[in-house]
């Protein structure tokens, strides 16, 4: 089993000195507790962000933060994954404004850069410490019938600060057909209710390989996964990460299984780049909206 997370695969014209200085890389987790949270980041780090075998603690009456921080190094690449879970989201009987206490976070971050920008002695350099949001892995409930109303509240609430990226947690719990028809719902979900997801973009200059490539990831959103940190046998002999099942083993790395690969190139491998430029977007926007309130 070869170890590789992707983040080393960056754009050619990224030059010696970001690498050597590493770059920020934060990830915003939204979802129920028992959807397969804790298990994928881990699957996708290849490293315990989060202990499986502790539950997160909180307390029970609100949903809270907690920021994770780890260093990882590939070829020489250092990422600083900083990983902001929402732990209680969902749990509660009344939980339909727990959008504010993430919203809240979002725009702490925004802050915090705004004023380190003001401050120009701080001297924010493209790879100095960026506190902002850059992704926002949402899970969502793998029902088979519709998005939880919860769902779709905290959705419409962060889609214009954040890169949404839904996924479909658990998704060897639906058959192939259940989840072709639940992907369709939740798309035509977010569609009418005209919530933003990101979207990898193609450039003038890629060639058709990688236009095509990025048209297969966003045909393939809201991504299905899988999660497991388990060792199991596949049919070839072969021991690969997975989930045993009477009938067979699913596959983490197999996008025929399910749609792993696609988040990780989308987050990680292939799109983080541009995850990172249009939080600049998402940002410049929160900025003019904020000298609009401070009128200056
Ligand atoms: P969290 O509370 O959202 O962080 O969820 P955990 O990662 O702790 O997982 C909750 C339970 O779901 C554990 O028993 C996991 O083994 C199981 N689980 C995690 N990912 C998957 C998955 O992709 N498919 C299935 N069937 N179970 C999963």
């Amino acid at each position: 089993l070869t170890s590789f997370v992707g983040f080393s695969n960056l754009p050619q014209q990224w030059h010696q000195k970001s690498i050597q200085q590493g770059f920020d890389f934060n990830l915003l987790v939204v979802g129920e507790s028992g959807l397969g949270k804790s298990t994928l980041l881990n699957t996708m780090f290849e490293v315990p962000v989060h202990n499986l075998d502790t539950p997160h603690t909180y307390d029970s009456e609100s949903i809270q933060i907690q920021t994770t921080n780890i260093e990882l190094e590939e070829s020489g690449v250092k990422l600083r994954l900083n990983v902001i879970d929402t732990p209680g989201f969902g749990d509660n009987i009344n939980n339909l404004d727990s959008w504010k206490v993430i919203m809240e976070e979002i725009d702490q971050r925004f802050d915090q850069y705004f004023e380190a920008e003001e401050n120009l002695s701080v001297g924010l350099s493209g790879t100095a410490k960026d506190p902002r949001v850059h992704a926002c892995l949402f899970f969502i409930e793998p029902s088979g019938h519709t998005m939880k109303p919860l769902d779709v509240v905290t959705m419409k609430k962060l889609h214009k600060k954040v890169n949404l990226v839904p996924v479909i947690a658990k998704s060897d719990t639906l058959t192939e057909e259940e989840l072709a028809q639940f992907k369709h719902a939740v798309l035509s979900e977010l569609e009418a209710q005209e919530i933003d997801f990101f979207t990898p973009p193609t450039y003038l200059n890629d060639d058709e390989e990688t236009k095509g490539e990025v048209s297969e990831l966003i045909s393939n959103i809201p991504f299905a996964v899988v999660g497991s940190t388990s060792l199991v046998v596949n049919k070839e002999g072969n021991a690969v990460l997975g989930r045993e099942y009477p009938w067979g083993v699913i596959e983490v790395h197999n996008s025929e299984h399910n749609d792993f690969l696609k988040l990780r190139s989308l987050l990680i491998s292939g799109h983080l780049e541009d995850l990172r430029d249009n939080t600049k977007k998402l940002y410049e926007r929160y900025r003019s909206e904020k000298l609009l309130k401070l009128d200056v």
